[in-house]
């Protein structure tokens, strides 16, 4: 039975650092207090205490998965918080023990005390976390488990997830890429236009044109956040941001007073041809900064590789193509996001499940389809330039240090970029008949990758730089 997921459940709006190991708690937190509401006792409880397991444990507090279950538990929306705000909820709870319950009840909270790390792993998924909330009758658990990309499940619904897909499902329902292909090559449409008619049968057109610009205006300020942003990163790393000197270096003195004006001025700089990986960097890891400061990023697919798909989009905007407008923007997230979704059916979107493989491989993945896409390729070379992308990154690791999503994350959006504008180079100039490695059998091959792959390297920090690179050494 095929899992519809939406292009608007792969290019999520949400805060930084992780997707997995901060928007899935925040979002798990955000049901815990619906089930409490559900269940009739949310005026009753007066303490609530959280468990985290395996690598929401090991990496968490580098990943901030504590202060994201304590917004989540305040009833902060992820996609709405002013960003500044959200220090000034955290203090308050830390320095009061009182937490505001759905930002209705006050409650007692003690951090040090209500946050629990569990070393051990729960069996069904390496992120999971149990709330419990106390009342003077009893108590009230529930687990949820954080499966990459904000995706958050509850064991027992992975059973009822059948009924519930039957009940909604597109009318070109597609779980590998070789389906997607067929209902472009039987209805004669590009990858971006099977999308919007599956995107139209659970949204209006409006809705989703809205919805689109929304993700691209978010991740125009979030680029544009970071480019114009110095100092050292929060985390104990003393990591110091570079987009800001790069941007500097690349714009010189050009005037512009918003994102937008912004991204008007680099289009009609003159780029040389020595600038354009610069560019593309600049672009990365400026996107990658803000998520390390807990700023506002769009999951493309996770938080970890939010900079891939926003500096391939730039990259296409400013370089290849100074007429493209609104559509091709809204054609390279439609592309975008139904590749990613390949990738989390077939495959994973985890770290903790695949390594970064499954993060950056597939952000490049979707990056490198799009990008091809707009330029003009046929289907069959968008699949083909994203399964290149993939193709060179199976097997990578997750082992960022310190537990941040800063070394080796920030810099490793550039690369992902800069693969996928080669992928899509190369797909264009390659005839599709002569492809001998189909997209399918990489998302394959990318998950058995997964499975074979030692825990250490599925963000644990337990092994790979996490362990050979002192935090003193930072
Ligand atoms: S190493 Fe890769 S997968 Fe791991 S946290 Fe960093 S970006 Fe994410």
């Amino acid at each position: 039975m095929t899992e519809c997921i939406s292009v608007f459940d792969m290019l999520k709006i949400g805060v930084g650092p992780s997707s997995s190991h901060t928007l899935g708690p925040w979002r798990g937190a955000e049901r815990f207090l619906k089930e409490l509401r559900e269940e009739g006792i949310f005026e009753a409880v007066n303490r609530v205490r959280v468990d985290l397991y395996g690598s929401l444990s090991l990496t968490g507090k580098g990943h901030a998965t504590d202060l994201a279950v304590m917004l989540g538990l305040s009833g902060a929306d992820p996609e709405y918080v002013p960003i500044d705000s959200i220090s000034d909820i955290i203090d308050d709870i830390n320095l009061r023990n009182k937490l505001n319950l759905g930002n209705e009840r006050e409650i007692n909270f003690i951090f040090f005390t209500d946050i629990i790390f569990n070393k051990n792993f729960l069996p069904f998924h390496a992120n999971g976390f149990t709330f419990t909330a106390y009342t003077n009758e009893g108590e009230y658990t529930s687990t949820f488990y954080s499966i990459g990309g904000g995706f958050v499940v509850k064991e027992e619904r992975i059973v009822a997830k059948e009924k519930e897909e039957l009940k909604k499902s597109f009318p070109y329902p597609i779980d590998k890429a070789d389906e997607l292909l067929k209902y472009c090559q039987t209805l004669g449409k590009s990858i971006s236009e099977v999308v919007y008619e599956n995107e139209k049968s659970i949204r209006t057109e409006a809705e989703i044109d809205h919805e689109l610009m929304r993700v691209w205006n978010t991740m125009l300020e979030c680029m544009f956040t970071g480019a114009h942003t110095e100092g050292i990163l929060p985390g104990g790393l003393n990591v110091r941001r570079r987009a800001f000197d790069m941007h500097k270096n690349l714009i010189g003195e050009m005037p512009y007073n918003n994102p937008q004006e912004w991204l008007e001025v680099i289009r009609n700089t003159e780029v040389k041809f020595r600038q354009i990986l610069k560019w593309v960097s600049c672009f990365a890891l400026a996107v990658n900064e803000v998520n390390a400061a807990l700023g506002r990023v769009v999951t493309a697919p996770t938080n970890g590789s939010a900079g891939v798909i926003p500096a391939v989009l730039m990259y296409y905007l400013v370089i290849e193509n100074h007429d493209a407008d609104e559509h091709h923007i809204k054609q390279f997230l439609m592309v975008a996001g139904e590749v990613g979704s390949i990738f989390k059916k077939g495959a994973t979107i985890s770290a903790a499940m695949g390594g970064c493989q499954a993060e950056i491989g597939v952000s490049s993945a979707m990056a490198a389809a799009a990008l091809c896409e707009v330029m003009g390729g046929t289907p069959e070379q968008c699949l083909m330039a994203a399964e290149i992308a993939m193709e060179h990154h199976l097997g990578m690791t997750c082992d960022p240090i310190g537990g941040l999503v800063q070394i080796p994350c920030i810099e490793r959006n550039t690369m992902g970029a800069i693969k996928a504008i080669n992928a899509a180079e190369l797909a264009m100039e390659t005839d599709p008949r002569n492809a001998k490695v189909p997209l399918d059998k990489v998302v394959n091959t990318m998950w058995q990758t997964a499975k074979d792959m030692n825990n250490k390297y599925k963000e644990t920090s337990e092994g790979g730089l996490a362990v050979t690179v002192n935090n003193a050494d930072c």
